[in-house]
Parts: C-alpha cells; sequence; structure tokens
C-alpha cells in the first residue's frame, strides 16, 4: 500500500485542460531487438567513453557550485560544429542549448507561444509538439500533408498566411513519415509566416538535404533551427538538444529558462562527446545504407514504404495494425505504432538487428 494511493489523478485539481490526456509513452520494454525510439544503436566508441568519464570527474569537484548558466563553452563547441555541418559561420550567441531538443522546443513556446497564441504543425508528424503546446497553453493547429506524407510546400504556405499562427513547425526530415523538405521550398513559407518558424532537424544528419540554417541570413527574426545530440550522436542518454537562430532568440529564451537548467555533467559530457564527432558520426553512413537496404527489402516483402531520409522507416499497410505490431513484439522485436491508420514505425538498428527485424516482417507479411 503506497502512501497516497487511494487519491486518483480525477480527485486532484488538475488544469481543466490537461483533463483526459495521455502523457508521451514509448513503451520502455525489456526485448531482444528495441528498434522503436530512433536511437543510434551502435554504443560510443571506448575513447568517447572514457573521455566522457575524465570530463565528468573533473567536473564532479567543482559540483558544489552552480554550472556556467550561459553554457558558453557547450555552445561555443555547439556552433563550430553545426558550421562544420552547414558551411553557414554562426557564432557562440547564435547556439542555444537545454536537456534534449525537447527542452528547446518547450522554451520556444514559452517564449513564443502561451495562452492566446497559436502554434501549427503538418500532421502526421512528431507526436511531442502537441503535447508540449497543451503544456504551455498554446493553441494547437494542425495543418495536412499530402496523402503519401510529403508536404506540399505552397500548400503549406497558404496555409500559414491564412491561419497566421504565433509559431509554425516544420519537421524535416519528418518524424515519423521520414521525407525532408529542401530548403528553397521551405523560403515561401517562412514569407508568409507572421511569427516564428521552427525547422525541426532531429535527424538532419542522416538526411542528403542541406540544412534550413543557411536561411538565416534571409530570415533572422523568423528562423529557429533546432537539432538534437540524441539521434546521429548517439547520446540520447546524455540530454542535449540545441538551436541555431539570431542571437535576439537566444535572448528571448533565457527569458523563460531555468536558471543552471544544463547542469555541470551534462555540459563536460556532451562537450566531451562533441570532441569524437568524427568517430560517432561514422555511423551515419552505415545506418543510411541500412534504411535503404530495410526499405527495399520491406517493398520486396510486399510492403508499402514511406521513402525515407532518416534512421527510421514507416510501412504497412495492415488491417490490424495494434495485432501487427504484438507479432513483432512476440518475435522479440519492438517497433512502434505511430497512431498512424494501417502504419507501423521501425527505427534502424545494427545489421544483425534489421535482419532480426526483416526475418520478423517475413512472418507477419504471409
Ligand atoms: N524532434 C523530433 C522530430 C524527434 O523525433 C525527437 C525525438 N524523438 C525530438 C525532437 C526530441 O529529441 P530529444 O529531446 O532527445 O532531443
Amino acid at each position: 500500500e503506497v502512501i497516497g494511493g487511494q487519491v486518483d489523478l480525477a480527485d486532484l485539481p488538475l488544469r481543466e485542460d490537461l483533463r483526459g490526456r495521455s502523457p508521451y509513452g514509448a513503451p520502455q520494454l525489456d526485448v531482444p531487438v528495441r528498434l522503436n525510439t530512433n536511437e543510434n544503436p551502435y554504443p560510443p566508441p571506448p575513447e568517447l567513453v572514457a573521455d566522457v568519464a575524465r570530463a565528468v570527474a573533473a567536473e564532479a569537484a567543482a559540483l558544489h557550485r552552480y554550472p556556467d548558466r550561459d553554457a558558453l563553452a557547450l555552445r561555443a563547441d555547439l556552433a563550430a560544429y553545426l558550421t562544420r555541418a552547414t558551411g553557414v559561420a554562426l557564432a557562440v550567441a547564435n547556439v542555444w542549448a537545454a536537456n534534449g531538443s525537447n527542452e528547446v522546443l518547450q522554451q520556444i513556446l514559452q517564449a513564443f507561444g502561451g495562452p492566446d497564441r497559436t502554434a501549427l504543425g503538418f500532421e502526421p508528424s512528431y507526436s511531442m509538439h502537441p503535447i508540449i503546446a497543451s503544456g504551455t497553453r498554446t493553441r494547437w493547429l494542425p495543418a495536412p500533408r499530402r496523402a503519401d506524407f510529403s508536404l506540399d510546400a505552397a500548400e503549406a504556405a497558404r496555409v500559414v498566411a491564412e491561419a497566421r499562427p504565433d509559431v509554425v513547425f516544420v519537421t524535416s526530415p519528418n518524424n515519423p513519415t521520414g521525407q525532408s523538405l529542401p530548403p528553397e521550398e521551405l523560403r515561401a513559407l517562412l514569407a508568409a509566416a507572421p511569427g516564428i518558424v521552427v525547422v525541426d532537424e532531429a535527424y538532419a544528419e542522416f538526411s542528403a538535404q542541406p540544412s534550413a540554417v543557411r536561411l538565416l541570413a534571409e530570415f533572422p527574426e523568423k528562423l529557429i533551427v533546432s537539432r538534437t545530440m540524441s539521434k546521429a550522436f548517439a547520446f540520447a542518454g546524455g540530454r542535449l538538444g540545441y538551436l541555431a537562430a539570431a542571437p535576439a532568440v537566444v535572448d528571448a529564451l533565457q527569458l523563460v529558462r531555468l536558471p543552471y537548467h544544463l547542469s555541470r555533467i551534462t555540459q563536460a559530457a556532451a562537450r566531451a562527446a562533441l570532441r569524437h564527432a568524427d568517430a560517432t558520426l561514422a555511423s551515419v553512413a552505415a545506418l543510411a545504407a541500412e534504411r535503404d537496404r530495410v526499405a527495399a527489402e520491406l517493398a520486396g516483402l510486399g510492403f508499402e514504404v514511406v521513402p525515407s531520409d532518416a534512421n527510421f522507416v514507416l510501412f504497412g499497410r495492415f488491417a490490424d495494425t495494434p495485432a501487427t505490431w504484438r507479432s513483432y513484439l512476440d518475435a522479440g522485436v519492438l517497433i512502434r505504432d505511430v497512431g498512424i491508420a494501417g502504419h507501423l514505425r521501425v527505427s534502424i538498428g545494427t545489421p544483425e538487428e534489421n535482419d532480426a527485424f526483416l526475418a520478423a516482417s517475413k512472418e507477419v507479411a504471409q
């Protein structure tokens, strides 16, 4: 018997708008093959592990003092990485970081959304966008993608011009469908948007498209490009997300961020991981090649496969999607039911994990 266990959620004076909502809940199940949260399947190399341990040990001696509130050294490292990755010269003042890009996105809606404001996204997309909107009391405006899940850029610009949302989310490559939008196609949408446009590039390293960062000079008062170390960098457990924007946007986020939100341990570990970026990112090409193999084999088995530019593949069609998800689980393979009728999403794993998934797919296809 847990103390307080007789009280349930309905007994609490919860905000009306949160009643009946469900929390984000990708199942965390202990099965042999976990391909459900788009992580990098390769653990960090031993040199990186040793470097993180050394850096964290050095910080441990200073844990009685708060960390650098502005995380300047880490932001300088992230700016250098992003400059290298995109060819766009970014300064420390252009970069902000938080505990995962989810926290970055929350800070953006705390500053630019909120009560009496709206945020618009093109669905299906990342399920946390409307959840973070709800948590910050930002009214969510869902807008459609095409039937094949690609984004019609001209139509998107028209919808934004008409709805005039305070914040627009464009996920590129899009989770859970996989397609990305070339930066040139974002231009009309940026021109039409009255407020902020967040391009969520959580999977950018896996994509052949250039980053929207190259549009920053043109739309400094509107564009925010959000990134994460959770996917390509194999740092999901470290919790580090970041963004590139005009310095004034970073000033705005400092009004809502909690002081010392990035611990000394997080800052030191992320900086150590960034020193090994070349080794970690070497997995990206292998994962992209495996994605293409998995997609081709799924198509060969007769599945409908949505073209993907990321480290996951959406496929179908299933008459009973929850039952099919369960068949994979029974075969020891955890994939994701993202709530799109007739479809499931599989994250790309190691070749062995992908083979286990494809073997289970063969059974499912019968
Ligand atoms: N954006 C997108 C599109 C994602 O898929 C994810 C992770 N699933 C995130 C943001 C958040 O990731 P994190 O908080 O780990 O950076």
